[in-house]
């Protein structure tokens, strides 16, 4: 076994019972059907047999449409194919109206970590449903001893609101992420809700400028992206690195994809049956051609641009959406460029004028942790 890691989407299924407006499936469907067991079996033992460590990330669709017996099985068969010191994470991303009391305890027992897709304050009717019900699985789940975490997705009705829903969040004491709306599902079929991108700026600025003075701050992994730019050159998700070759996602029949944002058939690797290792996986022609695209797109942003150390040429699904793998994703590199120098010149000023014992507590961590860039 190689000293390897990888991070696997698995989506065990794209059948979902919100079916959020803004969701990508909402254009690309909703296909009913559970990744058949002995599929999971085979993902999960090539998986097992390749790499030292991986981290299961549990989405969808709706994750626990599957029910908490198919949770079950897929943990004994990284027990059964686990061998010693392999390191394996597991952590879901649910609408939590599905989430009950059995689904609890597993989750708690077994250390996965939950994350529900929930817009607090701003959430909008028109865009997702049930949110009464979202609001019992964060109730159900703080009291079960199941610290959920929040991912929120930002857009243009609920923009101005990151102020708002950071305070709701944080009350709870949640570890929360605010994700910026993408296409396909709204940029093609509801233009009108894509944040525009100075808009989006101006919110992200009044977004922090509120928090660096919040003095009972909490992590916001949004605004963590850029501390930990500041304070260790460099970002902490996996659009600041290279995902290449250390991401994949599989859907519910078993095909596979580069990762488990949208990407269409022509980045389809094949079906998990195919194959007798991942490695082959990633040798497949499709694999190949994105892997030539973005090499071409990220050498010319090494040549042109000074924040490449730290983006490495942004994400390359963000790029397929925007149209054109060979080329840098404008929304991202407009927000990059404008958002680095900004908190640069916002954190200089904040630590030569505000004293040690009134810092931030988030700030003051990253301070105590050392700061790697001079
Ligand atoms: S394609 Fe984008 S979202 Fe997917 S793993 Fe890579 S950087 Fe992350
Ligand atoms: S900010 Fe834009 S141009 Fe610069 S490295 Fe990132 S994607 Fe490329």
């Amino acid at each position: 076994m190689d000293n390897k890691q990888i991070t696997v989407i698995v989506k065990p299924t794209s059948a979902c019972n919100l079916r959020c407006r803004y969701c990508y499936h909402a254009e690309t469907g909703y296909e009913d059907g559970i990744l058949p067991v002995d599929k999971l079996e085979r993902f999960i033992r090539l998986l097992l047999e390749e790499y030292n460590s991986v981290v299961f990330i549990w989405h969808g669709g709706e994750p626990l449409l599957c029910g908490p017996e198919y949770f079950k099985t897929a943990v004994e068969l990284q027990n059964r194919y686990r061998k010693e010191g392999q390191r394996i994470v597991n952590a879901v991303q649910t609408n939590g109206t599905l989430l009950n009391d059995e689904f609890l305890t597993f989750f708690r027992e077994n250390r996965f970590s939950v994350s529900i897709s929930f817009d607090g304050p701003g959430s909008c009717n028109a865009l997702r449903g049930e949110t009464g019900k979202t609001v019992d699985a964060f109730m159900k789940a703080i009291h079960a001893g199941v610290k959920p975490a929040s991912l929120s997705v930002i857009h243009s009705l609920n923009m101005d609101k990151q102020v708002e829903m950071y305070r709701f969040f944080k009350q709870y004491g949640l570890n929360m992420k605010f994700n910026p709306a993408f296409g396909p599902s709204m940029g093609s079929k509801r233009p009108d809700y894509i944040p525009d991108t100075d808009s989006y700026i101006a919110s992200l600025k009044a977004l922090f400028e509120y928090w660096l003075y919040d003095k009972t701050a909490v992590h916001l992994d949004t605004i963590d992206q850029y501390l930990s730019i500041y304070f260790r050159g460099r970002g902490r998700d996996c659009s600041y690195g290279s995902c290449l070759y250390s991401w994949l996602g599989i859907d519910g029949k078993g095909d596979l994809y580069p990762c488990g944002r949208y990407y269409g058939p022509e980045f389809c690797l094949g079906n998990i049956m195919d194959y007798t290792n991942i490695r082959q996986v990633f040798l497949h022609k499709n694999y190949t051609e994105l892997l030539k695209k973005s090499i071409l797109r990220r050498n010319q942003c090494q040549n042109s641009c000074k924040y490449y150390s730290v983006c490495h040429g942004g994400c390359n699904n963000s790029c397929i959406l925007d149209g054109d793998l060979e080329k840098p994703s404008v929304f991202h590199c407009t927000v990059l460029k404008e958002m680095l120098p900004y908190v640069k010149k916002t954190m200089d000023s904040y630590l030569k004028r505000t004293k040690k014992e009134q810092l931030n507590p988030v700030i003051a961590g990253y301070l105590k942790a050392g700061r790697k860039t001079p």
